[in-house]
């Protein structure tokens, strides 16, 4: 158990959470910030991040991701690789229990756990993301102009990212398990009637073609009914079958939506426990950014400082 409260434990190392370090370590607020299972979060599972403004000609997301970890670091941020199993956020200062039994208390606490997309868990996934494969359309459309393309799912995420990648791909197949789309009404209309768009139906991908080297050249296909394989030409295969909120370890406590993403107060990061705040993914399912984390990531550590401030604990 450390002998000191800190002033700020943040759960996260993606842009969020090493934004908020950033902020919080130049206030000089010693930031403890703790990488979760993936650090650096989801753009270090991409490769050029094109659309991060200041980086004209676009950047490395796993490079990006060190960087912003090297700035918070330099205000003297302290980053630790640990997974946290428990919170106590039942009163202040607030508990978080870390695997290796090591427990911190702290006045305020930044949550930027992040959301991970869902996979269809089959092989060759891990060596292909990032090397055509991807779950982020507007993050990597942008390198498939005039190719194959492919879209996994039947949601209005799986609609979007489709008709968002008709802007490039010479065409767009959206591959859906069953025969009908759960997408809204309207975005499933635009989908059926995009000239570009064309659906396979009762399909699911059962295997990926293609190595690091290549990059993803095809795809083989099961239909789900007759069981038969098929195989397909593609260059871009995008999973869009949802993403999980990283937020278990705060159900207890937090309001969470009906997909578990925590709901912040209205244009604030605080959650209904003043102290502490949540920033990123884990309570964004609607725009997914990097730059979006970022910008929640310091408001997140602008409202931690002023209630550090308001309470006395500067
Ligand atoms: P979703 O609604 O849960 O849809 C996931 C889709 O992926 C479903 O069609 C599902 O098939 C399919 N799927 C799931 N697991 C699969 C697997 N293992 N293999 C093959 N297919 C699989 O997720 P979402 O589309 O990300 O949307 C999440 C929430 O955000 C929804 O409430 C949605 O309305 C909202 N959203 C809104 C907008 C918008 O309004 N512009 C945009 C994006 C998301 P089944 O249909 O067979 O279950």
């Amino acid at each position: 158990m450390s002998q000191t409260i800190r002033n700020v434990i943040i759960l996260g190392s993606g842009p969020a959470g090493l934004t908020a370090g950033v902020y919080t370590a130049r206030a000089n607020l010693q930031p403890l910030i703790y990488h979760g299972p993936q650090p650096g979060g989801q753009l270090t599972t991409t490769t050029d991040v094109e659309n991060f403004p200041g980086f004209a000609k676009g950047i490395m997301g796993p490079e990006l991701m060190a960087e912003m970890q090297k700035q918070a670091e330099r205000f003297g941020a302290e980053i630790i690789q640990k997974r946290a199993i428990k919170v106590d956020l039942s009163k202040a200062p607030f508990r978080i229990t870390f695997e290796g039994d090591v427990v911190e208390e702290t006045h305020t606490l930044i949550i930027s756990t992040g959301a991970t997309a869902k996979t269809l868990g089959i092989a060759r996934e891990w060596d292909l993301m990032g090397f055509g494969l991807s779950t982020c359309a507007t993050c990597d459309g942008a390198f498939f102009k005039d190719q194959e393309i492919v879209v996994v799912g039947g949601g209005d995420s799986a609609c979007e990212e489709a008709l968002f990648l008709t802007k490039f791909g010479k065409r767009v197949r959206l591959i859906h398990r069953r025969h009908e789309l759960r997408a809204s009404k309207i975005m499933a209309e635009r989908v059926l009637a995009h000239p570009k768009i064309e659906m396979i139906w009762n399909s699911t991908v059962a295997e990926l073609i293609g190595d690091k080297k290549t990059g993803l050249t095809g795809a083989i296909l099961e239909n789900v009914l007759t069981k038969e394989r098929s195989e397909i030409s593609c260059h871009g295969l995008f999973y869009a079958i949802g993403h999980t909120p990283n937020s278990d370890l705060f159900k207890e406590y937090l309001k969470l939506d009906e997909n578990g993403y925590i709901i912040p107060k209205p244009n604030s990061s605080a959650t209904d426990i003043p102290g502490v705040f949540a920033c990123g993914d884990v309570q964004d399912h609607v725009f997914r950014q990097a730059i979006t984390a970022a910008g929640s990531g310091c408001m997140a550590a602008i409202e931690a400082e002023r209630y550090l401030a308001s309470c006395g604990h500067e």
